[in-house]
C-alpha cells in the first residue's frame, strides 16, 4: 500500500519509512501539509502528524476531507482527549499517540484501509438508477437502453457522482478529482461541463444542486 508519511521530524519520518517498507508498504515521505494536499491522489492511506511546519495538521485534515476520502491515521505526540475528539470529528479514521508501538500502528493502518474499502464498494462497476445504466469500467452510459455519447470530462463528473449516489459531493472534490486541483480558478469549467452533461442526460432532477456546496446524484 502506498502510504503518505506526513512528518517534519526526520528521525521519526525515516524510522517510519523504514518500518513500513520492511513490511511491504511503499511509504512516500512528505514534510509539509501542502505536500499532502497536492499529492494525496498518489497514495492509498495517510499517516498524518499534527505538528507540521506550514499549517496545523488538523487544518490540513479538514482541507483534505473537503476533497478526498483517503484513509487517514493521525500519528502525533498530542495525547489530550480534546485533540483526539477534534481529529476524529474532522475525519480521521484513527488516532495513534507517539511514540507508537510499530505492531499496533501497522494493525491500525490495515484496519483503516480495510474499513474504507468496505464503505466505498470498489467493485460496484455497473450502477443502475432507474433506466440510467452507468458502466464505470467500460465508460458507457445507457438511458432506456440507448447509449449516449459523453465527453471524457462529462463522463468523469457523472462517474464520480454516481459512485457516491445519494451523497453530497462538493465542487472542490469534483474539481480535484477531475481537473487535479480543487483550488485553481477552473470552476467555470465545472459549470460548463455540468450544464452540458445535464442536457445530454435529459433528466433535470438526476443531478441535484446543493446551493453553496456542490451536487448529488439523486436518481
Ligand atoms: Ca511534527
Amino acid at each position: 500500500m502506498r502510504i503518505a508519511v506526513v512528518e517534519d521530524d526526520d528521525s521519526v519520518g525515516e524510522a517510519l519509512v523504514d518500518a513500513l517498507s520492511q513490511v511491504g508498504h511503499a511509504p512516500v515521505r512528505m514534510r509539509r501539509g501542502a505536500d499532502l494536499l497536492l499529492g494525496h491522489r498518489e497514495v492509498d492511506l495517510v499517516l498524518l502528524d499534527l505538528g507540521l511546519p506550514d499549517d496545523d495538521g488538523m487544518t490540513i485534515l479538514r482541507r483534505l476531507r473537503g476533497v478526498s476520502q483517503v484513509p487517514v491515521v493521525v500519528l502525533t505526540a498530542r495525547d489530550d482527549e480534546r485533540s483526539v475528539v477534534r481529529a476524529l470529528r474532522a475525519g480521521a479514521d484513527d488516532y495513534v499517540v507517539k511514540p507508537a508501538r510499530l505492531g499496533e500502528l501497522r494493525a491500525r493502518i490495515e484496519v483503516a484501509a480495510r474499513r474504507r474499502r468496505d464503505v466505498s464498494g470498489a467493485d460496484d462497476q455497473v450502477v443502475e438508477s432507474g433506466d440510467i445504466v452507468v458502466d464505470l469500467a467500460a465508460r458507457r452510459v445507457d438511458i432506456a437502453g440507448v447509449e449516449i455519447a459523453l465527453a471524457p470530462k462529462e463522463f468523469e463528473i457523472l462517474a464520480h457522482l454516481v459512485a457516491r449516489r445519494g451523497e453530497a459531493v462538493s465542487r472542490q472534490e469534483l474539481m480535484d478529482a477531475i481537473w487535479g486541483d480543487a483550488y485553481v480558478a477552473i470552476s467555470r469549467s465545472l459549470d460548463v461541463h455540468m450544464t452540458s452533461l445535464r442536457a445530454k442526460l435529459g433528466r433535470p432532477d438526476a443531478i441535484a444542486t446543493i446551493r453553496g456546496y456542490g451536487y448529488r446524484w439523486s436518481c
